[in-house]
């Protein structure tokens, strides 16, 4: 046996491969470093085993054929890789499963790391909310087919000046609180500035239904009788725009008088159109067998916001 001169591993970086990587630790690992709580990194060890040609048994079965070593991430209970010794699947676990199991603690460790370093950057102190640099990466984001509302409280210096700071203070965290709830999982909404809020829906979302909820939600909560008015836009994708827009739309609502919304006129008529080229695309690399680019694509329109089902139709058509 030769003695071990390796040197420590640098906790920055994850040691360099040194072995031939088959191409399911590969995929594995690629999907590690998309992933962020335990319970995902658990799928993926277990999705590993199996394509290294293992299974996986309960921590304190008798079995011979289990590795010792633990896949299951402190979710749920211990999970033990098994093949039979001897087999090409046992020497491919032995070989790869730990280096694996390293990397993905330490992947975990480090998005665990960033991501309580980014929320503290992005998140509004008082409301909770992502703040304003956290709706510009948002709006960077924007496409067509998203809706922006702007939405700011009415005469809230008249709370302020009337009520005091405090009182201020806990209307604009309790609006947040409400305006959090009403949303949908792939809708934005965050703190613009002072009393002003944002609100990006993903395409198919329904501007209308939603600041009805919001105003029915808010007068059920609100703590003093404060109103919102807010400007509405169908974006046609640019967010200066956009922004620009649904900032003049709210100043229409404030000009008729306040506790109401305006969509501005041109925005009514954007529609969406998905890109002809994905939909081409797509099928070209389902014809070719390629199923890699194909998922890669889809998880792409994702990324982008367009919508699971916008995505099922164009595709299935
Ligand atoms: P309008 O209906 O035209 O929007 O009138 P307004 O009084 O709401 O608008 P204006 O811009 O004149 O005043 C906004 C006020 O919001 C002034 C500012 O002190 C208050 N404000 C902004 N941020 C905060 C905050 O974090 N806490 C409190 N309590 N007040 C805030
Ligand atoms: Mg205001
Ligand atoms: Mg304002």
């Amino acid at each position: 046996m030769s003695q071990d001169t390796e040197t420590p591993p640098d906790p920055h970086y994850p040691p360099e491969p040194r072995y031939h990587v088959p191409g399911a630790v590969h995929e594995a690992t690629r999907s590690l470093l998309r992933l962020r709580t335990g319970g995902d990194a658990r799928r993926v060890a277990e999705h590993l085993v199996r394509q290294l040609g293992g299974r996986l048994v309960p921590a304190g079965t008798d079995d011979p054929s289990a590795i010792p070593v633990d896949v299951s991430f402190g979710d749920g209970g211990p999970l033990l890789p098994a093949a039979p010794p001897g087999s090409a699947a046992r020497a491919l676990l032995e070989r790869h499963l730990a280096p694996f199991l390293l990397d993905a603690r330490h992947v975990l460790q480090l998005s665990g790391r960033n991501e309580r370093l980014a929320e503290s950057a992005s998140t509004d102190l008082l409301t909770g909310l992502p703040n304003r640099r956290m709706l510009d990466r948002a709006l960077g984001r924007l496409v067509a087919g998203d809706t922006v509302i702007m939405l700011d409280l009415d005469h809230f210096k008249q709370v302020n000046d009337g009520f005091g700071h405090v009182a201020g203070d806990e209307v604009l965290r309790v609006f947040g609180r409400v305006l959090h709830g009403t949303v949908r999982g792939r809708d934005i909404v965050g703190r613009f500035g002072g009393e002003e809020f944002l609100i990006v829906l993903a395409p198919g979302g329904d501007a209308d239904a939603f600041l009805q909820r919001l105003r029915a939600d808010w007068l059920a909560e609100r703590p003093l009788p404060v109103t919102f008015s807010a400007g509405v836009v169908a974006s046609a994708g640019d967010p200066d725009e956009t922004v620009s827009l649904a900032d003049q739309a709210l100043y229409q609502a404030k000009e008729a008088g306040r506790d109401q919304w305006i969509w501005t006129a041109a925005s009514r008529a954007a529609r969406y159109r998905p890109p002809r080229d994905y939909v081409q695309a797509y099928l070209r690399d389902a014809v070719l067998g390629n199923r890699r680019a194909a998922v890669r694509l889809t998880l792409d329109l994702l990324d982008r916001r367009v919508s699971r089902e916008q995505i099922i139709v164009d595709l299935l058509a």
